[in-house]
């Protein structure tokens, strides 16, 4: 392909046609046209129809980038033989749609979840698979933390869970192997009923992440308030002392989850029972004190 000097790189461009040069165009006479190079100041771009299918550095007269066509891209990439409808979990698209896109690399770096893969407990999907820029958003940016506390043979187990919109890590690493069966059903079950309760919500100058309490069953939200900055998780601390040693004689498992919010300074916390196995006038007492202790907190905490 020769490449000539584009007398307006800004509006105007060289223009090849199946390798000949027909002169210079306006640009949007240019995606008129059916099968094109398109020359700016420092690079080229070979347009079929309106689709970009090939980028080259102008200078260096290299290939940045070419779009593939499927079936070329499985030339190259025989594995993915027959995956063309597989579908992202994460944005829907078909493996087909994402490499046409000129996204290939998402394809190639793809996660497959599976029991064994490297999420290993994703809300409800078997063997499934996650295009790289969905797996780069998941795991960046997490809705929420938890910290699930069991009590199982007079201990207090602590585990931690990242909530994604699809899936969720637990860091099982630091449970007792004798208790792991018992410990992990209940981290399983928050993570299934809450986690997947979280929703994104922009009303009034809440903007964030909050839970969906009309999807929670075995899981009640006993308190929650908005945390700014260091000083009111101070206060924070102190509710939260006062409101364990209550939690733990009723011998119940509980949560607290912080979800994120839209600004840097802020988060969403929540403290979470489970009332299953806790009867109805016990349960009216622990709203009861939760809500006083944390309006004796809350006015340092909102601030
Ligand atoms: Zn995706």
């Amino acid at each position: 392909m020769a490449i000539k000097k584009s007398t307006s790189p800004e509006e105007i461009y060289d223009v090849y046609i199946e390798g000949k040069y027909v002169g210079v165009k306006s640009a949007d006479k240019v995606f008129k046209e059916k099968k094109i190079v398109v020359c700016g100041k420092s690079i080229c771009t070979a347009f079929v129809g309106n689709v970009i299918e090939c980028v080259f550095d102008r200078i260096e007269k290299t290939v940045i980038e070419c779009v593939y066509k499927w079936e070329e891209f499985i030339k190259n990439y025989p594995e993915f033989k027959n995956l063309e409808h597989m579908r992202c979990a994460g944005c829907g698209r078909t493996f087909k749609e994402i490499v046409e896109s000129g996204e290939t690399e998402a394809v190639l770096d793809l996660v497959f979840i599976s029991a064994d893969g490297k999420y290993e407990y994703p809300y409800g999907l078997n063997d499934i698979a996650l295009c790289y820029y969905c797996y780069e958003n998941e795991t960046n940016y997490s809705v929420g933390e938890a910290d699930i506390f069991v009590l199982v043979r007079n201990a207090i187990i602590e585990v931690r869970v990242s909530l994604f919109n699809n899936f969720y890590f637990v860091s099982e690493d630091d449970i007792p192997d004798d208790v792991y069966q018992e410990v992990m059903a209940i981290v399983h079950e928050f993570a299934n009923e809450v986690g997947t309760s979280i929703r994104f919500t922009q009303t009034g100058q809440r903007r964030g992440y909050e839970v969906n309490r009309e999807k929670l069953k075995n899981w009640k939200i006993l308190h929650d308030m908005i945390v700014y900055r260091s000083e009111s998780k101070k206060e924070l601390k102190k509710f939260e002392e006062e409101m364990r040693k209550i939690l733990e004689e009723k011998n119940t498992p509980y949560a607290r989850l912080f979800l994120s919010t839209c600004s840097l300074f802020s988060s969403v916390y929540m403290l979470i029972i489970r009332t299953k196995d806790i009867d109805e006038a016990d349960l009216v007492h622990l709203y009861t004190l939760a809500s006083m202790l944390g309006s004796k907190h809350r006015n340092k905490c909102e601030r």
